[in-house]
């Protein structure tokens, strides 16, 4: 039986970064546990990697994700290359679109966060997209509508996770974390804080903690124990009673190799310095992302009710098929035709509530998941509030500076205010 000071199980985004923030405060001896062979093998190596900077309206996403965001630049401009491409976001808005987010656009234009662009301007620059369907049968089906203004944010983009992920490895490692990998959790076990020596303890009234986390390799036992383990977080909480409020759902990406007449997606001036299509998304459709160094087209689309939860990674070529090359294709007709020459399924950690990130402390139990499609641009800030939520702090200290309340990520006293600007 090993004991540490802390065990973070779960070496995805949240982990890696969980056992980083501890280690840098010197919460002692610390091992990392995660059933892959490696670190960010889970979901947040089947990540997009895509950041959005000045994007949100709700106050709590601002600061997970601005200071998140701040420290990967400042990380990438110091030399450590995380792959970031600030190519910016692009959200395609039709008429209905633009009047009902019409408060948020005109708050983060105001803030200097992004500018709209008309669909004149934007035919201009962009003029082999297509940007009216006034009577096209099949557009109207889709619900496509004209396009009337597109809202851009230059400072977004995204970053290659894999670079980020063995950044973090390093860093953990010099810090002396000790990683287990290949080792899964399979029940923690509870116990007594005061024994009194009953066989059938912990009893009812007793109070409780986390006395063992029981792998398949032996036993371990930690002073703090800190679940990361992003859309399986339930199979551990739930066979103690804890409700983590979050349940994983199937996320499916799609890549296309931008050969003839998609290297226009690599020959677009005027929004970013590397010559590419910012990502562009389609409100509550389809979003593609141009891949500067790779030259592929990498696509997706979340699909809600109908989707069932539960941990599913087989990728289906009839999703992209069905949902995503329709209308792709008519917005993109250079794309008609054409289909992905690989594809991956991961799970999005979802939580029901409000789909923010979720942590909070239970005994000496601290569990931070609910990734969501966002964990990566907030890791960094999650992680902190995970690592002062081990330390019995009542605030985090974030990348900015700024204090965030971990009771604002909490369950009880959460402070999630709903994201106004969602696409
Ligand atoms: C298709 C897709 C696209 C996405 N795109 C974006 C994006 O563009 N931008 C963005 O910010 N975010 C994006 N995300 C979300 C982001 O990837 C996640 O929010 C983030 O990676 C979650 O990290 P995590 O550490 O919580 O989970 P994970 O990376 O899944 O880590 C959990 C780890 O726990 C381990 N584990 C689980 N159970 C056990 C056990 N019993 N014992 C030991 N180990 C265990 C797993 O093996 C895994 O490695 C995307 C996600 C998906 C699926």
């Amino acid at each position: 039986m090993d004991r540490y000071d802390v065990v973070v199980v779960g070496a995805g985004a949240f982990g890696l970064g969980s056992a980083y923030h501890l280690a840098r405060r010197g919460a002692g001896r610390i091992a990392l546990v995660d059933s892959l062979p490696g670190p960010g093998q889970g979901n947040t190596g089947r990540s997009v990697g895509g950041f959005r900077k000045g994007l949100f309206t709700s106050e709590l996403n601002r600061m997970l994700s601005e200071s998140t965001v701040a420290f990967l630049a400042d990380l990438q401009r110091s030399g450590v290359d995380l792959g970031m491409h600030s190519v910016g976001y692009l959200v395609l808005l039709n008429g209905p679109q633009l009047e009902a987010n019409e408060r948020a656009i005109r708050e983060l234009v105001r803030r200097g966060n992004a500018r709209l662009i008309d669909a004149g301007e934007l035919k201009g620059l962009v003029p082999w997209m297509r940007l009216e369907f006034d009577g096209d049968e099949e557009a109207a089906i889709l619900g496509l509508r004209n396009v009337e203004a597109a809202l851009f944010s230059g400072q977004s983009g995204y970053l290659d996770v894999e670079k980020l992920v063995g950044y973090l490895h390093r860093e953990v490692l010099d810090a002396g974390v000790e990683p287990r990998f290949n080792e899964r959790v399979r029940r923690l076990r509870l116990g007594p804080v005061v024994s009194i020596g009953h066989p059938r303890e912990p009893l009812a009234w007793q109070e409780k903690r986390v006395e063992a986390l029981e792998t398949d390799r032996g036993e371990l036992r930690a002073d703090v124990v800190v679940l990361a383990t992003g859309a399986w977080i339930n199979e551990l909480l739930d066979p103690i009673g804890i409700d983590s409020h979050v349940k994983p759902k199937k996320r499916q990406v799609f890549s296309i190799e931008a050969k003839g007449g998609l290297r226009r997606f690599f020959e677009v001036e005027g929004f970013n310095g590397y010559s590419s299509l910012p990502m562009t998304f389609f409100p509550r459709g389809p979003y593609v992302v141009p891949r500067v160094r790779e030259r592929v087209l990498w696509t997706g689309m979340s699909d809600d009710v109908g989707r069932p939860w539960g941990i599913d990674f087989s990728p289906e070529e009839s999703f992209y098929l069905d949902n995503i090359y329709p209308t792709l294709s008519k917005v993109f007709p250079v794309l008609r035709d054409v289909r992905p020459t690989s594809m991956w399924a991961g799970c999005y950690s979802i939580n029901t509530i409000d789909e923010n990130p979720i942590a909070f402390r239970s005994m000496n139990l601290v569990v931070v998941t609910g990734g969501s499609g966002s964990g990566v641009m907030k890791f960094d800030a999650m992680s902190r509030v995970a690592a002062s939520l081990a330390l019995g702090e009542e605030e985090a200290v974030l990348y900015t500076g700024e204090r965030l309340p971990v009771s604002w990520l909490g369950i009880r006293d959460r402070r999630a205010e709903p994201e106004s600007f969602v696409f």
